[in-house]
């Protein structure tokens, strides 16, 4: 058996009680997959700060980037007002990691236990470039020449090498979408297998341009030549995203529209506590759970661990382990199907560990 090495970095509040679910996940997988997972424990975070004054601890990184094939990040809390020296570890980890792709599913599953926002079944998936564009943080202020107050300033840098590579990565995920499809229990086989680049040249002709160009030369590639490629500006991308998410397959985009829309999407799905995500570089995968540290539920033991358990299925997807994703991913849309263990977040009454003991007996 092939044995992988996960850092696990629980970080703050819910982050404790999601985490263990998701190597709980990992531990309980079916032997025939033919993995082992080997864990090793990290800290990160807001309480890691107070005790220690380090959000993130440089043996949490150095650990990762040589002991590890894949980690899984809880959430941290940041605090509302500016406190000295504290800097988000998940910015940082993503810069230091080199996770240049935000890969974020979403998925409606129907149930008679809770209604989603959307009554027909959506099943996205939003590539974020996820090292550039406004994200490289150069901004300046100066006084304003013309008058009085200030000028703000600041840099969206686009690279080929950026943009060829998110393009690149949300293509073979298309294509391996539309190989799932295929699949004789493939429920969504009637949908088109296409990427939809999203962008604002018209406006931006050379930054959002670069992207664009770039993008449709690299899907050009045969590998995707199965693939439906179309393109949308923007503003437009979010009106259609709202009025027909179920027409979506895969949207890559920009870091900031990419940001930007998939919190979008998570909202058309029913709860923060559904929507995993996956932190992909060259040397490790991150998964992660899309919502933050929940300080209003904190240790009361309801937190959803369906986010956590579908980052674990992302995470093993980028792992090129696509057996092992599914079958995560089947056994969550099983119990989430039948119903009968929901958390409060959906309307049920199930406990954090009912819902993950549910999904570990159909695993
Ligand atoms: P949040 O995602 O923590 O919570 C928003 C709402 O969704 C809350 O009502 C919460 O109870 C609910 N919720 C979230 N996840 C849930 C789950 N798994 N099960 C059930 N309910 C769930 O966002 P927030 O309240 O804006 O932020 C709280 C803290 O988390 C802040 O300090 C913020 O900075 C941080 N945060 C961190 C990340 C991250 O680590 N990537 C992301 C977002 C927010
Ligand atoms: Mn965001």
């Amino acid at each position: 058996a092939r044995t992988l090495r996960i850092g696990l970095i629980p970080g703050d509040g819910i982050g404790r009680e999601v985490i263990p679910a998701g190597r709980r996940i990992l531990e309980s997988l079916p032997s025939s997959l033919g993995l082992k997972f080997d864990f090793v424990d990290l800290d990160a975070g807001y309480e890691h700060f107070k005790a220690f004054g380090t959000a993130l601890p440089e043996k949490t990184v150095e650990t990762l980037q040589k002991e590890c094939d894949g980690a899984l990040f809880g959430a941290v809390s940041s605090p509302t007002n500016k406190v000295a020296g504290y800097t988000s570890p998940i910015v940082a980890l993503r810069k230091r990691l080199s996770l240049y792709a935000n890969v974020r599913p979403c998925k409606t599953v129907l149930s008679p236990a809770f209604r989603s926002p959307s009554t027909s079944p959506i099943d996205l998936v939003i590539v974020r470039e996820n090292t550039e564009d406004l994200y490289v943080k150069e901004e300046k202020t100066y006084p304003d020449p013309n008058g009085d107050g200030q000028i703000a300033e600041a840099i969206k840098r686009i690279s080929t090498q950026a943009s060829r590579r998110i393009a690149t990565i949300a293509g073979e995920i298309a294509a391996r979408r539309q190989k799932m499809r295929q699949k004789p229990n493939g429920e969504a086989a009637q949908k088109e297998a296409m990427v939809t680049i999203t962008h604002k040249s018209n406006v931006l002709s050379q930054t959002d341009g670069l992207f664009r160009s770039t993008a449709r030369e690299a899907l050009a590639a045969p590998a995707f030549s199965s693939l439906k490629i179309e393109e949308q500006i923007v503003d437009s991308m979010v009106y259609k995203l709202f009025l027909q998410p179920q027409y979506y397959d895969v949207i890559v985009a920009p870091n900031l529209y990419g940001d930007l829309l998939s919190d979008g999407a998570a909202a058309l799905v029913g709860s923060l506590g559904l929507v995993p995500s996956a932190n992909v570089g060259e040397d490790i995968v991150m998964g992660e759970p899309c919502h933050g540290s929940a300080p209003d539920i904190e240790g009361k033991g309801i937190a959803n661990p369906v986010a956590t358990i579908r980052s674990v299925g992302c995470m093993l997807e980028f792992l090129n382990q696509p057996e092992a994703a599914d079958v995560i991913y089947n056994a969550v849309d099983e119990g989430l199907r039948e119903g009968k263990f929901i958390s409060p977040d959906l309307g049920g009454k199930a406990s954090t560990e009912e819902v993950m003991d549910d999904i570990v007996r159909r695993l």
